[in-house]
């Protein structure tokens, strides 16, 4: 299902002018959904079975954007795949417990293909706002394709999928620009490989700078991970099992305090003291934080031996960089060949979509930093939606996906019921 102008016989009245520049204005049948990924697929495959039609506008020319084009080679889901399913349909029975982003954007495309999401690619959304007199919001995408040619798009329900990993962050450091080697953040990392015999510094100690590090390593360079505040390292598995599938178990039965305990005392037994290596715990435990932050801890897939064995060598947080190395917070200094920012992506949520209800000003979903996750997939009776924004990875999104659409659905079937003249059909 796509974008069609509406047969007019929607209920809803029809924007005589469109705003913010746009050439052409849209009134779309069903929802907008904005953005392509396994957030906005797994809403449009919900409304699709829910026979509640859709549009989804995409800024890249294919789904999945940030699998496809902005992560590493080696990478697998962190976490096993029966926690990583979208609605509907479930990964294939011979895929690994742990898919390769291959098998990962297999399972995509099919899914989008099963379910009828085709997205309008090339339409980066640059503003959104509610239009209270018209009931409606008025989405603006631009099409870098057509010379950057606006256009505005009209609907009673916008659903906002843009996913929390939007954006790049990488960060200020005095001096960076001074840095004769490369610099690059790792959305742009795809293999160790060209970085043989190289002293690569990776700033950032997530489960990308740490599996950045092994990579790098098992390529022949040679590889120190830079580390500013405390970091929990898990193993993946802890007695044959996954330790997050073993922890959501646990937190069934015993308070998040003390499933902090046993994950520890378990990653104590198996990996050993990671303070003695240079990785600090935070005081609290990593479900806790994963809760109050959404900062998730590291599940080690090879890295914490290369550490031990000091292959991978821990620095402090970085001062300032020199033309050929940096200097770290505890006065020393080292040369580098380049350098890697492990340092995150943000929301681009603040950028285009004027209203303050349903997120934070750095574009975080507001109920989720208030810790109500159950509640944040829905604004204050306008129409807006989020899927994606719950800091609970795919398993989050599938859980949002489900209650945006049959919300919508819902509001679609009374719509439709109340639409004067010929009834659109539901039936898509
Ligand atoms: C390296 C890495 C590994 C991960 N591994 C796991 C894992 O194993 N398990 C797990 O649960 N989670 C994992 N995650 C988290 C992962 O990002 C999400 O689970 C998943 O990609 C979220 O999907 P999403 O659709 O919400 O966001 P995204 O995948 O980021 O998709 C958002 C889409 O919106 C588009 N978009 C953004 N802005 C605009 C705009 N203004 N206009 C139009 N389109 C726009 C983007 O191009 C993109 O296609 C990982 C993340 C990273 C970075």
């Amino acid at each position: 299902m796509q974008g069609q102008e509406a047969a007019g016989a929607t209920p809803t009245p029809r924007p005589e002018k469109s705003s913010a520049g746009a050439e052409c204005c849209q009134l779309v049948q069903g929802p907008i959904i904005v953005g392509a990924g396994p957030s906005g697929l797994a809403v449009a495959a919900t409304l699709s079975r829910h026979a509640v039609p859709f549009t989804v506008l995409e800024r890249s020319d294919g789904i999945a954007d940030l699998w496809t084009n902005r992560t590493y080679d080696r990478l697998r889901l962190h976490l096993p795949k029966v926690f990583c399913e979208l609605p509907h349909a479930r990964f294939p029975a011979d895929f690994p417990t742990y898919p390769s982003k291959h098998d990962f954007l297999r399972y995509l495309r099919s899914y989008a293909a099963r379910f009828g999401v085709s997205p309008l690619f090339g339409r980066t959304v640059t503003r959104a706002r509610f239009d209270a007199a018209a009931a409606l919001w008025r989405v603006t995408a631009v099409s870098a394709a057509d010379g950057g040619r606006a256009t505005e798009y009209a609907s009673p329900w916008l659903v906002v999928a843009t996913g929390e990993n939007a954006e790049v962050v990488v960060p200020r450091v005095k001096g960076m620009e001074r840095f004769d080697g490369e610099v690059l953040h790792s959305s742009a990392y795809r293999s160790g490989e060209r970085f043989k015999g190289r002293r690569v510094l990776v700033v950032g100690c997530g489960n990308s700078g740490m599996e950045m590090c092994l990579d790098l390593c098992e390529h022949g360079a040679k590889p120190f991970m830079s580390v500013r505040s405390g970091v929990h390292v898990l193993p993946r598995e802890m007695f044959g099992s996954s330790t997050f599938g073993i922890a959501m178990s646990l937190l069934k039965w015993l308070p998040i305090k003390v499933v902090d305990w046993l994950l520890l005392l378990v990653a104590r037994l198996v990996l050993g003291d990671t303070e003695k290596h240079g990785l600090r715990r935070p005081k609290l435990g990593p479900l806790e934080i994963k809760n109050i932050t959404g900062k998730s801890p590291v599940l080690d897939v090879g890295a914490w031996s290369l550490i031990k064995s000091g292959n991978i060598k821990i620095v402090p947080e970085v001062e300032s960089f020199s033309g050929n190395g940096a200097r770290f917070v505890d006065g020393n200094e080292m040369a580098f060949d380049a350098v890697i920012c492990a340092t995150g992506y943000r929301s681009n949520v603040p950028s285009w979509l004027k209203d303050g209800e349903l997120f934070t000003e750095d574009g975080k979903a507001k109920a989720q930093q208030q810790q109500q996750p159950s509640n944040q997939w829905r604004g204050p009776n306008n129409g807006l939606y989020c899927v994606g924004f719950s800091g609970r990875g795919l398993l989050g999104a599938g859980a949002d996906a489900l209650r945006a659409a049959a919300d919508i659905a819902g509001r679609w079937q009374e719509w439709v019921a109340a639409a004067p003249g010929p009834k659109i059909s539901s039936s898509v």
